[in-house]
């Protein structure tokens, strides 16, 4: 199973590698905050630690909640960035019929930029959107990445009450 998990990663990856949320480099608008601040954590998708491990030089922490978090020094290797980086500052949405929707992640509200969807210079790429709801359309396929998925949209969405 994990080798065909470990395949699946491989591709996911290889599909969001290149991909950015604009067409210029949107660190510039706030100098790198997301990977700043990634000493706060990133969030891995299941089995994502066993995948990485080797390959990152970043800290991996499991969380009393269940979570793995990857913890950064606020710079890394591109090709070994975990998924919630590739696809930062988007989630992809996942409601209780199973309809997967792409929007900005609420948890980067506090310091993303690109949340400002009315300022046209900043609009996210359309094609980075597409590309992660490929992607995702894809991984919930399997119950491991649909069960993920839809805990994270509920938390995710339980934050709204908040902002
Ligand atoms: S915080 Fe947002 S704008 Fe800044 S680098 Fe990260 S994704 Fe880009
Ligand atoms: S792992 Fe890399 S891309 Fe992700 S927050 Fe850290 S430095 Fe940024």
């Amino acid at each position: 199973m994990k080798k065909q998990i470990f395949k699946i990663y491989k591709k996911a990856y290889k599909s969001l590698e290149k991909i950015t949320p604009l067409y210029f480099d949107c660190g510039q608008l706030c100098s790198n905050k997301c990977c700043k601040q990634g000493s706060e954590g990133m969030y891995l998708f299941p089995y994502e630690s066993e995948y990485l491990y080797g390959k990152t030089n970043s800290q991996i922490i499991h969380t009393n909640n269940g979570f793995d978090l990857l913890l950064c020094k606020g710079e890394c290797e591109r090709s070994t960035r975990p998924l919630a980086c590739r696809i930062f500052p988007m989630f992809p949405y996942l409601d209780e019929k199973g309809n997967l929707e792409v929007k900005f992640d609420l948890r980067a509200k506090s310091i993303c930029p690109l949340q400002y969807t009315d300022i046209p210079e900043i609009t996210i790429e359309k094609k980075f959107i597409r590309r992660i709801q490929r992607v995702f359309k894809s991984l919930t396929k399997y119950s491991l990445f649909y069960d993920y998925c839809r805990k994270l949209t509920d938390e995710i969405n339980f934050l709204k009450k908040f902002y």
